[in-house]
């Protein structure tokens, strides 16, 4: 089926296997409807129903079937009796003979005909037209037409659901969720499909074939992301688009230097997973972290720069004056200036059971993506940071009740006071201090929690539909580990926290010390989180990523070329 705007129009399917009163019966349609519907034919029974389930699962709705009765291998009306089971309010009028006459009356009961029409129907604006119209006019009344974008048909508490929603939304993909279990459009779809409950999630396309069980690259290839790099050099990449390496793609490409951002999920980052980002400077009522990626994505597009999405960085290495990038498909790309801002991700929790129930009911971060489905339901976080207060705000509007568990004694220890009043004050978020997950239970999804108290070793269990967890984070930085240095934990180490009593680095070459954001490695800069020692805050990484990118001018003017 073509892709185009006519696509969404609603369908008039006219069905006959005698192909002259086929095209006869076509061009009348399209004469007369062209402009408010899509006309589409079949000269069969068969393929008349092969078209009827791939409309539905686009989502293209069907306003009227015209059929004739008398078809050798499926009637007019038994075609009528499986069409209708898939799109139940179309209007429904056979083309009948005289001789189809009694068929056609029984019909009426059947399958509720709306009409039949004598073949020929000429002139069409006596015979045809206005029975025609009015039963369009009729449907257009009570018609509401279909969400137009992606939909995505799952389990609610499956990991690889959660897995997919989580990757549309963090690219600002909008789609419609699903769930099997409560949806009975969703079960309908599946079986239309010719899909089983084994074969969840199913990613249905407006304009195109559906995906089963998708990979976040099969999804990414869908929906027109860029995965390949256009050029094999450039004099800048970024590995890493949160907010340091969407600052750092900016001021690049608007600096005149050939920029690629290289990104392994999503851009925006852990800001992009944040529901409202309150400190940022220039946005007084707050930003989701959402929008503000929107618009830095579109703001570094507009400069020129390339963003790959998701492409993840595995090695680097050096080989003056170039540095090069292997990417997940084993591809190298060349830069004259590298910039790491790879950030970090959410440390996991070390308990029994939380790895199996990860997606189905226990979360590292995913407030916004799983926020909908916690309607009504008991949920809890783990963390006592800024992430896990933001997170819990956000949750508080659609559960029941969410109960924070700390470690420490008092959300003020970690947490910023704007976070920590609106908490304090709110009546469905409950503090338990001093409090730590002991086990998680569940079958195929989360079921309850067991909570030991930090002070008296006493456990209890509570039931809980969902666990969001944010107890700190940990660099990612082992892709770069064989070349430039790290501190114990990981982060990268730059600028002076590389000399050891005056003395530069081992094998540093260059007749000056190494910039601020410059690693052990000239021309290898890092920004933001990823940093040994930055500030862990969304206008930290936005500076740095923007600093890093006077480094670099600074190092390639004294790059031979
Ligand atoms: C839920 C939440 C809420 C927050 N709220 C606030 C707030 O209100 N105010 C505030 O100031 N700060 C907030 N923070 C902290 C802030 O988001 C971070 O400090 C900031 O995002 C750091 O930016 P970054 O660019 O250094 O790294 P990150 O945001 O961590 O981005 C790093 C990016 O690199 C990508 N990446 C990693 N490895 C690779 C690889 N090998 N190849 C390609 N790409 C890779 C990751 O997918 C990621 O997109 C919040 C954090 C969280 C998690």
């Amino acid at each position: 089926m073509a892709t185009s705007r006519s696509a969404k129009k609603p369908v008039i399917l006219a069905v006959d296997d005698e192909p002259t009163v086929l095209s006869a019966v076509t061009r009348d349609l399209r004469g007369e409807y062209g402009q408010r519907y899509r006309v589409l034919r079949a000269d069969s029974g068969e393929s008349a129903l092969d078209l009827v389930r791939e409309l539905k699962l686009r989502n293209v709705p069907v306003a009227l079937f015209l059929v004739d009765q008398r078809m050798p291998l499926m009637s007019g009306v038994a075609f009528l009796e499986r069409a209708i089971e898939i799109f139940p309010d179309a209007k429904l009028v056979l083309l009948t003979a005289y001789a189809d006459t009694e068929a056609a009356i029984s019909a009426i009961n059947e399958v509720a005909l709306n009409h039949y029409l004598m073949k020929p129907w000429e002139p069409p604006e006596e015979q045809l037209y206005p029975v025609l119209t009015d039963l369009l006019d009729d449907w257009q009344a009570s018609f509401a037409p279909p969400f137009e974008g992606i939909r995505v048909i799952g389990h609610q508490l499956s990991a690889h659901s959660h897995q997919v929603k989580d990757f549309l939304s963090r690219n600002l993909i909008p789609y419609q969720w699903l769930d099997v279990g409560i949806d009975e459009e969703a079960s309908h779809l599946l079986e239309l499909s010719d899909s089983d409950d084994s074969q969840l999630p199913l990613v249905l396309f407006p304009d195109g074939p559906s995906l089963v069980q998708p990979t976040n690259v099969q999804l990414a290839g869908r929906i027109g992301l860029r995965m390949h790099p256009g050029l094999p050099y450039y004099g800048l990449i970024i590995v890493g688009a949160g907010p340091a390496g969407l600052a750092a793609a900016v001021y690049g490409a608007s600096e005149g230097l050939s920029t690629l951002l290289v990104e392994g999920e999503a851009p925006g980052g852990q800001a992009g997973t944040s529901s409202r980002i309150e400190n940022y400077l220039g946005f007084p009522s707050g930003l989701s972290g959402g929008d503000l990626s929107r618009r830095a994505v579109a703001q570094a597009s507009r400069f020129g720069a390339e963003v790959l999405t998701p492409q993840e960085a595995t090695d680097i290495r050096a080989q003056d004056p170039y540095r090069f990038v292997t990417l997940t498909d084993g591809s190298e790309i060349s830069c004259h200036a590298l910039l790491i801002a790879t950030g970090v991700s959410y440390r996991t929790l070390k308990v029994p059971s939380v790895e199996r129930l990860t997606g189905a009911g226990v979360y590292y971060g995913a407030a916004i993506t799983e926020a909908l489905a916690c309607q009504g339901k008991n949920i809890f976080t783990v963390g006592g940071g800024n992430a896990a207060g933001q997170a819990a705000l956000y949750l508080s509007r659609y559960a029941r009740s969410v109960t924070m568990l700390l470690r420490s004694g008092s959300l003020a220890k970690s947490m910023s006071n704007y976070l920590v009043s609106q908490i304090e004050a709110h009546e469905k978020i409950f503090v338990r201090p001093r409090s730590i997950v002991a086990e998680v239970k569940g079958d195929a999804n989360l079921e309850e929690i067991t909570i030991a108290d930090t002070t008296t070793s006493d456990t209890r269990t509570a039931p809980a539909f969902a666990l969001f967890i944010f107890i700190g984070a940990s660099p990612h930085t082992d892709w770069a580990a064989d070349l430039v240095r790290r501190d114990p934990q990981g982060f990268i180490l730059t600028g002076r926290s590389l000399m050891r009593s005056g003395r530069r680095p081992n094998g540093w070459h260059l007749d000056r010390d190494p910039f601020f954001l410059e690693t052990s490695v000239p021309g290898i800069f890092a920004a933001g989180d990823v940093r040994h020692r930055s500030v862990k805050r969304v206008a930290s990484a936005v500076g740095e990523g923007s600093m890093a990118v006077q480094f670099v001018h600074q190092y390639l003017s004294r790059v031979p070329e």
